[in-house]
């Protein structure tokens, strides 16, 4: 179990939710936020995680990659 909060660098977008990669597990996840300014900075906790403590926070300096390709 890997319970330290990792930093996350890229902030995604699909639809008009903003999405991030989750570092511990690799999915998906929707984070709150009206623009990539409020989300930097923030830690969040992805509930689905497999590790139930997957805590991150999106880097102060994190890039804006675009939107997420569709499946
Ligand atoms: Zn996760």
């Amino acid at each position: 179990m890997d319970s330290e909060i990792k930093i996350v660098n890229a902030i995604y977008k699909d639809g008009g939710d903003y999405m991030i990669e989750c570092p511990h597990c690799g999915e998906w996840m929707i984070v709150e936020g009206d623009d990539t300014e409020e989300i930097r900075g923030e830690q969040y906790v992805h509930t689905d995680c497999d590790d139930a403590r997957g805590w991150l926070e999106v880097a102060d300096t994190a890039r804006y990659a675009g939107r997420v390709a569709a499946e």
